[in-house]
């Protein structure tokens, strides 16, 4: 017998999961002998459902289902077929393998719509090789710096020869660009990621927007001394001017509506029991759907932090490392995801992504949306990741319904 379209998706998602560089855990980052296997296994996939599938000189897998009409519009669908180590099943491949059902439920009923479809299976959207995010979806969108060529691996492989031992041509990513014209837009559908669907008791979201972050490295550095012998009003003690930014940086983002603050590396030195901390160096990631929200809860927090480090008589060096713009989400396409999830009978909830997407690089070509899919504790980038059938089920049936959506008011 055969699975339902959501059945499918969970099956062809624990069979993606197999395919790994590891043996017991799914690691597949761009360029490896798992990715190529896994493009080989959608691009199979994509030929069953009436698509055409072929590799991009990046090794971007690109399928396409035609329009009713030679010279029609495009919409693009898809996310990325790269995980970071030791991923789960869901993070990229459920977007694509959800799209595909779409395209497998009209295939079935011998059903074309007015407009085209192209289906993207990014070759990199995580980094973890390369460290450059977004790479398939740059590559797609023409903004992929050409000095990325020459990033090395962790093996000394460079991105140009890693695309090349791929099947791919680093001379001709400029002509995997993908042409704006005659695009309607971009739609992904992709685990939250996150708890909030999970809380409302809501199988899918539409998102707001992708969310702005700037990631700082901060050094205190005060003096290090005896723990038994430097009395306390004498000390100059890093890891307690550390401690407080911490708290700031919380306070500040539990009394902000929207902001997240992360101190996620935290190293004191010299790092003995009785030693006084002399120097601290910790990152903190801030993020927030509006630039302007964000810019001034970095500027407060910084205040703070060269107050109450001055008072403690610290130094701080305060270098911003990262910082992406919010990128809002395109109101026309979302309203209509929006009524496909109000057509199926179901509450509409927007919220805003505070991972980055391939729709950031993507936006530079062409509108955005996205739809989230709840997944079990928020919990993803792990082996624990989770997704309910019947919201899978909820999931094809909205990006089903929105397909249909645009086929009438195209
Ligand atoms: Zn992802």
């Amino acid at each position: 017998m055969s699975l339902d379209p959501a059945g499918t998706v969970m099956a062809r998602c624990a069979t993606l999961a197999t395919v790994s560089e590891e043996p017991d855990r799914l690691t597949r980052r761009f360029g490896t002998a798992a990715l190529r296997d896994a493009n080989a296994a959608v691009a199979e996939w994509m030929r069953a459902a009436g698509m055409t599938a072929r590799q991009d000189a990046l090794g971007n897998l690109i399928g396409r289902y035609e329009a009713e009409q030679t010279g029609a519009k495009t919409l693009l669908l898809g996310s990325h077929l790269d995980s970071v180590i030791d991923a789960g099943k869901y993070d990229g491949p459920l977007g694509v393998l959800v799209a595909l059902a779409c395209v497998q439920r009209l295939h079935d009923q011998g059903r074309r719509l007015p407009f085209a479809i192209e289906l993207l299976g990014f070759a990199d959207e995580e980094g973890v090789r390369y460290h450059t995010t977004y790479l398939g979806s740059q590559v797609v969108a023409g903004t992929l710096a050409p000095a990325a060529l020459e990033l090395a691996d962790a093996d000394g492989i460079t991105l140009a020869q890693a695309i090349r031992a791929f099947g791919g041509d680093p001379g001709r990513l400029a002509e995997s660009r993908r042409s704006g014209d005659d695009l309607l837009g971009y739609c992904e559908v992709h685990i939250e990621q996150g708890p909030v669907l999970e809380a409302r008791d809501l199988p899918v979201g539409v998102v707001s927007a992708i969310a702005g972050q700037s990631r700082i490295a901060v050094v205190l550095t005060g003096v290090a001394g005896h723990a038994g012998t430097v009395p306390m009003d004498l000390r100059r003690d890093a890891l307690c001017a550390a401690a407080e930014l911490v708290l700031a940086a919380e306070a500040l983002a539990r009394d902000t509506p929207g902001l997240v603050a992360t101190i996620g590396q935290l190293d004191a030195r010299p790092g003995a029991s009785n030693v006084i901390p002399g120097q601290v160096t910790l990152s903190l990631d801030i993020r927030h759907q509006d630039d302007a929200h964000r810019e001034r809860a970095l500027a407060e927090l910084r205040q703070r932090a060269e107050r109450n480090a001055g008072a403690r008589g610290i130094a701080l060096d305060w270098r911003i490392v990262q910082e992406s713009c919010a990128l809002a989400c395109d109101t026309a396409l979302t309203e209509r995801l929006a009524r496909a999830i109000a057509a199926l009978g179901y509450p509409l909830l927007a919220l805003p992504s505070g991972a980055g997407h391939d729709g950031v690089a993507i936006a530079a070509l062409t509108p955005i949306a996205m739809l989230f899919v709840r997944c079990k504790g928020g919990v993803s980038h792990n082996p624990a990741e989770s997704v309910d059938l019947a919201d899978v089920g909820v999931a094809i049936d909205v990006l089903g319904r929105f397909l249909l959506e645009l086929r009438t008011e195209d």
